[in-house]
């Protein structure tokens, strides 16, 4: 184990002063995976007014972070460490909250009420790492496993049912058979967790390397958690393009994709409303006519429901809608597209169509995947060539309206219809030409 000196001298001047601190958590399995980096999180036999003395004492900087729960935030080298008071935590009520923590002595204690074994482990120089439940050893099986009795610890807080698949996903680990039972168990106690707490775990399962296989196996979670999902289990495609069924393919095309928030989302969604607009022709063929805008609503009501950001919002929704529009290739002139969703969208619907291609029948693709790489070429020509597709392309602006006696909307609408016509090679992009038609 390798902590920075930085915290090695934080904790000797801890222990001079009497008290016991140790890295705890994250950075404890982190090092033992063989993984550096991520944030250190401190545990101390201090009470929050004993350390500030310590820090003060030493000249270390620190902000109260979390006074209630025991926690300051020392600040060393630009680097913040979070510093918090061994405790336990008392009777939870409402599968969120504990009414009480009460501040102890012994590390022990507040290691029994971290979540799983691998994150319950401490460390420092003197005691090396301290593991009483087995941390290590699911560390090398690559096992989640709650700490204590699976279903009291998922009873008293449903966001570690979350935060176990997080950590399945993340790390590639599979959960114990009871842990597994009992996150299935309690299941709907989800429902008493806020949405923005479980919105951050979910993008950070789509983001895990073992996506796939939680999306598959604790699909029933994610049913909790987005309703929406449930009529895509086990619905059928049957049709030469597809050889799974609509939630599978969903979660191969999630598992398919760049590992980027927005991209990630637009998978889980891209396909949500085909259910509801399945039909099946007398051949027995399936169709999902116009599933992409119903996807796109849906897209749009489950994320605000998650109070996602709206950067990620709007786009992850434009994703969804538009991830059929590459089926007609031929037919679509790429400057349009940059003008309409910028280039940042289209880059990213490139993603969102090869991944989609991908959880497709793969006999079937090689065209499609064929032709959106050729338009993504082209795509990268126009911008590398430096075309105009945005308003601020324009070799004029608002400005030269104004001058030209143009005011208020007019002036917009002035500027869209003129980056009309210079997308569809119908007015050159120069000063002159366009001054030249204004004045017409
Ligand atoms: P990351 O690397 O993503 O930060 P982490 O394990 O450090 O992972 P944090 O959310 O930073 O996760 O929490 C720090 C530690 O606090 C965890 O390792 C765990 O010991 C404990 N912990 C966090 N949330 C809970 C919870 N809901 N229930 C019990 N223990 C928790
Ligand atoms: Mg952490």
């Amino acid at each position: 184990m390798q902590i920075p000196t930085d915290v090695k001298n934080l904790i000797s001047e801890f222990e001079r002063c009497g008290y016991s601190m140790y890295v705890v958590g994250g950075y404890v399995r982190d090092m033992l995976l063989g993984k550096s980096g991520g944030d250190i999180d401190l545990a101390s036999s201090a009470q929050p007014a004993q350390a500030e003395a310590v820090l003060k004492n030493a000249g270390v900087s620190f902000v109260e972070t979390g006074l209630k729960h025991g926690t300051i935030t020392a600040v060393i080298n630009h680097t913040p460490y979070e510093i918090t008071t061994f405790r336990s935590d008392g009777e939870y009520s409402d599968s969120r909250h504990p009414e009480s923590v009460a501040f102890i002595k012994d590390i022990n204690a507040d290691l029994a009420r971290r979540d799983f074994t691998i994150n319950a482990m401490a460390y420092n120089e003197a005691a090396g790492v301290i593991d009483l439940f087995g941390g290590q050893e699911d560390l090398k099986r690559g096992i989640i496993r709650a700490v204590g009795d699976a279903d009291m610890r998922f009873k008293e807080d449903a966001l570690r049912i979350m935060r176990a698949l997080r950590f399945a996903s993340q790390l590639g680990f599979r959960l114990d058979d009871e842990t597994a039972a009992a996150a299935l168990a309690n299941k709907e106690l989800l429902n008493n967790i806020s949405a923005e707490r479980i919105f951050v775990e979910l993008v950070k399962i789509l983001m895990g390397k073992n996506v796939l296989f939680v999306l598959s196996e604790y699909r029933e979670i994610f049913g909790v958690i987005i309703p929406e999902l449930r009529p895509c289990f086990d619905c059928a495609q049957n049709n030469p393009w597809h050889i799974y069924d609509v939630y599978s393919h969903i979660a191969h095309a999630v598992a398919a994709s760049p590992k980027k928030p927005v991209i990630r989302l637009a998978m889980l969604f891209h396909d949500i409303g085909k259910p509801l607009v399945k039909t099946t022709d007398e051949r027995g063929i399936d169709h999902f006519k116009t599933h992409a805008e119903k996807s796109a609503d849906i897209a749009q009501r489950i994320l605000e429901r998650f109070k996602a950001p709206n950067a990620i919002k709007d786009e992850a929704v434009a994703l969804v809608k538009y991830h059929q529009t590459l089926e007609k290739v031929d037919d679509i002139r790429p400057k349009r597209w940059l003008n309409k969703i910028g280039y940042e969208y289209t880059a990213d619907l490139f993603e969102v169509r090869i991944a989609d291609l991908k959880a497709h029948n793969p006999e079937k693709i090689g065209y499609e995947v064929q032709k959106i790489n050729g338009l993504r070429q082209s795509l990268a020509q126009i911008v590398a060539a430096g075309e105009a597709f945005r308003i601020s392309d324009l070799a004029v602006d608002g400005n030269d309206l104004i001058a030209l006696g143009y005011h208020g909307r007019e002036i917009g609408e002035r500027l869209n219809e003129i980056l009309s016509l210079v997308v569809d090679d119908k007015l050159p992009n120069t000063r002159e030409d366009i001054l030249n038609f204004l004045n017409k």
